[in-house]
């Protein structure tokens, strides 16, 4: 629509001389020849990581037209003076060159949008895509040196104006390209994504190029400035939706990552922290608990019987009764320091910073009682109960130690009877709880 505009408003005025002012031209064509460089670039990434023909097409078109330009800008009448007449070049070598980058870009367009919807298996959508590429490059090695040095090359501008040539041949041809591809766009848009609506945008652009400048006849006038900038606004639209779509997925990544990283770490039955997420907070709680010198618990949890409740009421209810023992856990121990975790199978683990044996011990019966408040029925009879190992740390021992002595603890529970807590005692039998109770000396 604003390109619409633009044409509208302008095409009163185009006909008026404003000066010639090669460094806004030269201004126009660096963001042009730089947007349409970075917009190749984009889509060959993108044309890369979607394993994408069309994809790698559009930007087989993008890099033609940017390498198109670039002489163009240096061969442009006046830009450098005498650097034509120094390497020979024709006088109207930049129409021609207009003319090149222009069509090789729509081609692309156009086969970017009839690749895209071609069976993605379709052997000969490959081949054709593969052919675009290699004639572009192809057409680019010779059109180009032909229309700076080929001899008697019938000037494109005379005296200022555009030659017939110009005027009769190549503007409506590549009118008509361009029209093709708007055509293309409309007729299959409910399939179109935002990059092929923006491909039409260029496609316009490029007409509404052709119109202002056709109009604006001389060079230098309203409608000459104006077809510059509409080039630099159709080119910069696809680059301004491929970073667009690359700020957007960039966000959808972290986001997804995220979650990723949460779902690494979480035990999908019980919603507890994993065992992966255990290890990794053990470690950084016993490690903090050498620096401070002071002393860490652990309670291993184990339900008790709990092949027997599978056997007799399924797997579905003994998931059930897992979930719900997590449940009771994780509210058992609320103070910030404590970490609760499924350890594996029917057993969970409880992190306990700043708490010695006696304290540790405390949670445990905390814990069984939880357990037992849940009021799930045993298949036996009764309720379903845990039986709970705790340990605590002593000077000079490791993490790993800690654990074992915890289910060590939990074995002698199991032993005396199950529905218990056992503290993890010494191997000369005494207990050591009062030893847990000072500060730990390391
Ligand atoms: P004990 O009192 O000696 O601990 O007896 P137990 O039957 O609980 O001990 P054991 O280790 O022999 O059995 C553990 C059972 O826990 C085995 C399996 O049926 C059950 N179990 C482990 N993980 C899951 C799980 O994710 N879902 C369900 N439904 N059952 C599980
Ligand atoms: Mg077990
Ligand atoms: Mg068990």
């Amino acid at each position: 629509m604003s390109l619409v505009l633009a044409a509208l408003v302008v095409t009163p005025v185009a006909g008026i001389e404003l000066g010639a002012s090669y460094s806004l031209f030269a201004m126009l064509l660096a963001a042009t020849i730089m947007g349409t460089a970075i917009t190749a670039l984009l889509l060959l990434v993108q044309a890369r990581s979607m394993r994408s023909l069309p994809t790698a097409v559009l930007s087989a078109g993008f890099v033609y037209a940017c390498a198109t330009m670039v002489p163009y800008a240096l061969l442009y009448p006046g830009m450098f003076p005498g650097f034509g007449a120094a390497i020979g070049a024709n006088p109207g070598a930049q129409g021609y060159l207009w003319f090149f980058w222009q069509t090789g870009l729509l081609v692309a367009l156009l086969a970017y949008q009839w690749l895209r919807l071609a069976e993605r298996a379709d052997p000969g959508a490959r081949a054709c895509g593969q052919f675009v590429i290699v004639s572009l490059t192809g057409a680019y090695v010779i059109l180009t040196p032909l229309a700076i040095w080929l001899p008697n090359l019938p000037n494109t501008l005379e005296d200022g104006h555009w030659s017939a040539l110009f005027t009769q041949f190549m503007a409506p041809i590549i009118a008509l390209l361009a029209g093709l591809s708007i055509f293309e766009t409309i007729r299959r848009r409910n399939r179109a994504n935002v990059l092929d609506s923006w491909i039409a945008i260029v496609a316009f652009g490029i007409i509404v190029d052709v119109y202002l400048t056709l109009i604006g006849i001389t060079r230098f006038t309203v409608g000459w400035y104006a077809s510059r900038a509409v080039v630099l606004f159709a080119t910069s639209a696809v680059l301004a939706v491929l970073l667009a779509q690359a700020a957007q997925l960039y966000a959808e990544l972290i986001q997804r990552a995220e979650v990723l990283e949460g779902e690494a770490h979480t035990d999908t039955l019980t919603g507890l922290p994993n065992r992966r997420r255990f290890d990794e907070e053990f470690a950084r709680a016993f490690g903090s608990a050498i620096r401070r010198s002071s002393p860490i618990g652990v309670a291993i949890i184990d339900i008790d019987r709990f092949k027997n409740y599978n056997d007799s009421f399924g797997h579905q209810a003994g998931d059930e009764a897992l979930r719900r023992i997590g449940e009771a856990i994780a509210e058992s121990v609320e103070r910030s320091g404590d970490f609760a975790a499924r350890y594996g199978g029917e057993e969970f683990v409880v992190i306990l910073e700043d708490t010695t044996l006696a304290g540790a011990a405390g949670v445990g019966e905390r814990i069984r009682n939880a357990v037992l408040d849940a009021g799930i029925r045993a298949p036996a009879g009764g309720l379903l109960s845990v039986s709970v190992g705790v340990a605590a740390r002593l000077p000079g021992s490791t993490g790993e130690a800690l654990l074992r002595q915890a289910d060590a603890a939990l074995y002698d529970a199991k032993n005396a009877g199950r529905n218990r807590v056992a503290s993890w005692r010494s191997p000369e039998g005494a207990p050591i709880g009062s030893a847990y109770d000072e500060p730990l000396i390391d």
